[in-house]
């Protein structure tokens, strides 16, 4: 009988373990990676700003030897990063202000409201955000969580909980499991939304008692997970998902279009068919938010609606995720309009 119990406890220790050793410095990344700091410009300045972080399950699909490695990218602290650029600013989508009713809740859209469970993520993505958001004000002791559902409980409009962060996957799973039963109890919330990265930056992360927590009965759950590029997805990202569809929670991605990494047609389409062949659908391609220290990710409107038109011509329409810009103050993400494609 103890064996049997072990296995699970083993799991579980596992991806916390991977969680605590994730790779810090620029300088152990690019030795797994046979990479100089000269050649993909490294800078420690820029990690003093927001740390480099990135989980060994997620470098092990870096190309070594490569400097535009397009997962390294997303990871890694460069130098464009200290430029300043007109119109990048610390809070491009307006989550600090009024849409920030009481620490923890971020209620934008209507019908939808998300909540802030948890201030750190598995990996610091350079383009993100969230890169200035005010986490220390934001961190929720068990008490504010009961503010937070009477938030929830008296807004009888509220029909969809999504669980942001942050990442919500870095909270352990009692704390998981005791705040969806809380939200399955409040009869007008129907859904339950997860954002999360950690499906694809670390696999493991997705066990039977997390899936367990996620899944309370009552409530539809979605999982939207993001993923930038077919690369990122292997073997146990793939099993990770086969796990949550196991569980009939409807499997969804976002990805940002970002230069350097995913901004080109064959890349986007790439992504889609990869993503299908694994269990999942695409659902948006966010344009880079103006987030100061990101602006070298972007690409433009322009570019970004003929990359677009041209995977609506190649793929089926299940297959093309919407084009869409967080605005601050507007009702909900913009969708951007299609242009035809460059012959
Ligand atoms: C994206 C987002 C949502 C969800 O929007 P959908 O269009 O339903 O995907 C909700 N709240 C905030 C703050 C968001 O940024
Ligand atoms: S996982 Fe998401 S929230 Fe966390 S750093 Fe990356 S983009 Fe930002």
């Amino acid at each position: 009988m103890h064996i049997i119990h072990s296995a699970p406890a083993a799991a579980v220790a596992d991806w916390r373990e991977q969680l605590r050793t994730v790779i810090s410095d620029g300088a152990s990344l690019l030795r797994e990676l046979d990479l100089h700091p000269e050649q993909v410009g490294l800078s420690e300045a820029a990690c003093r700003d927001f740390p480099l972080k990135v989980p060994r399950a997620f470098v092990r699909r870096m190309r070594r030897g490569d400097p535009q490695d397009p997962l390294l990218r997303q990871v890694l602290a460069s130098a464009g990063e200290l430029a300043q650029a007109p119109g990048f600013g610390p809070d491009p989508t307006g989550e600090v202000g009024g849409a920030n009713p009481r620490a923890g809740i971020i209620h934008k859209y209507r019908g939808r409201l998300l909540l802030v469970v948890a201030s750190g993520c598995a990996v610091n993505c350079r383009y993100c955000f969230r890169r200035h958001f005010p986490y220390a004000d934001n961190r929720n002791s068990r008490r504010e969580w009961q503010q937070a559902l009477d938030y929830v409980r008296e807004d009888s409009s509220i029909s969809e909980v999504i669980l942001s962060g942050g990442d919500p996957l870095v909270a352990e799973d009692d704390h998981l499991a005791a705040l969806c039963a809380d939200i399955a109890a409040i009869a007008h919330v129907k859904r339950l939304r997860i954002h999360s990265r950690l499906p694809i930056v670390l696999p493991d992360r997705v066990t039977p008692a997390l899936l367990d927590a996620l899944n309370p009965p009552g409530l539809q759950s979605v999982m939207v997970v993001h993923c930038n590029h077919a690369n990122e997805l292997d073997d146990a990202v793939a099993q990770a998902f086969r796990r949550i569809r196991e569980r009939d929670m409807t499997l969804l991605n976002q990805a940002v279009l970002l230069a350097g990494v995913n901004d080109s047609e064959d890349a986007l389409a790439e992504l889609s068919e990869a993503l299908f062949e694994r269990g999942a659908l695409p659902y948006y391609l966010h344009l880079l938010d103006r987030v100061q220290g990101a602006a070298h990710f972007e690409v433009d409107e322009q570019r970004a609606q003929r990359l677009h038109a041209a995977i609506t011509a190649r793929l089926p329409g299940y297959l093309v995720p919407r084009l869409v810009r967080e605005i601050a103050g507007e009702p909900a993400k913009s969708g951007i309009p299609p242009l035809p494609p460059l012959a």
